[in-house]
């Protein structure tokens, strides 16, 4: 059970209704294995959402197989317990402190309060002082860290952080590098999705790129970025 790969998936296609013949995601296949790193990184309307969102169980494809930890996912699926998730626009309660909010989310999982390794992942985190201060007054960097935080808790064995850095500015930024960094020391398995390959390629060991739909390079950082160049997807040209 846990020598089993952290992610395979094989063969994914998803179109939504009324999308006629576009496919968001067509004919996906890469795995990732244990303590890896991987960046999955394109332009708006790769279809990178669309995935982390069947990895998550949340939509089903129309075709190919994901398996977690060797468990083929469907909704509710128990092996989701082992998987945390940031999606884009997670909230939380403004008037509760971040510990609160962190406290409240945990109960509502049901699962027991020592499962849920809560200094360790807000020290990873790095929100220090401020989880006693009400969310009201965070930055949106400090927001989406304690919506990060949330992901992180019971220090789940595959982290899946979809476009954390989004909105944010260069050094919220970096912060964020350093959580996923600093999770991953943990010789735990992350996945973080990004427009930018300059926003992950310091923090990931491996990349999958997405255009259209399909997947277009693979592979470890030093490969896919070519040892440093500043490839960019979907970047504005400056
Ligand atoms: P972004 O960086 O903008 O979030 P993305 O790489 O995450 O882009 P997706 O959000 O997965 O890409 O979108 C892939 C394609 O599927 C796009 O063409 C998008 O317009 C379409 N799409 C996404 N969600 C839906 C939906 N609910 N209904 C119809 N089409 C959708």
């Amino acid at each position: 059970e846990l020598a089993a790969v952290p992610l395979e998936i094989s063969g994914l296609s998803k179109r939504y209704h009324g999308a006629a013949d576009r496919y968001a995601v067509r004919d996906l296949s890469f795995r990732v294995e244990r303590g890896q790193v991987l960046g999955l990184l394109g332009p708006n309307g790769a279809g990178k959402t669309t995935t982390m969102r069947m990895l998550m169980g949340l939509i089903r494809p129309d075709a190919g197989t994901i398996r977690i930890f060797g468990h083929a996912i469907r909704p509710g699926a128990p092996v989701l317990s082992r998987v945390g998730a940031f999606v884009e626009g997670a909230g939380s309660l403004p008037h509760l402190t971040g510990r609160a909010n962190l406290d409240l989310y945990w109960r509502a999982t049901g699962r027991p309060a020592e499962d849920s390794h809560v200094e360790e992942a807000l020290t990873i985190a790095g929100l220090g002082e401020a989880l006693d201060r009400a969310v009201r007054t965070y930055s949106q960097g400090m927001r989406q860290r304690l919506a990060i935080a949330q992901a992180m808790l019971g220090m789940p064995d595959l982290l899946i952080l979809d476009e954390p850095t989004n909105g944010l500015d260069p050094p919220q930024i970096r912060e964020m590098r350093a959580v996923v960094t600093r999770y991953a020391a943990t010789g735990r398995t992350v996945i973080v999705s990004s427009h930018l390959l300059s926003e992950v390629e310091q923090s990931c060991t491996h990349l999958v790129v997405m255009d259209k739909g399909r997947l277009i390079a693979a592979g470890p950082v030093a490969e896919i970025s070519g040892g440093g160049d500043a490839l960019f997807v979907g970047a504005p040209t400056a």
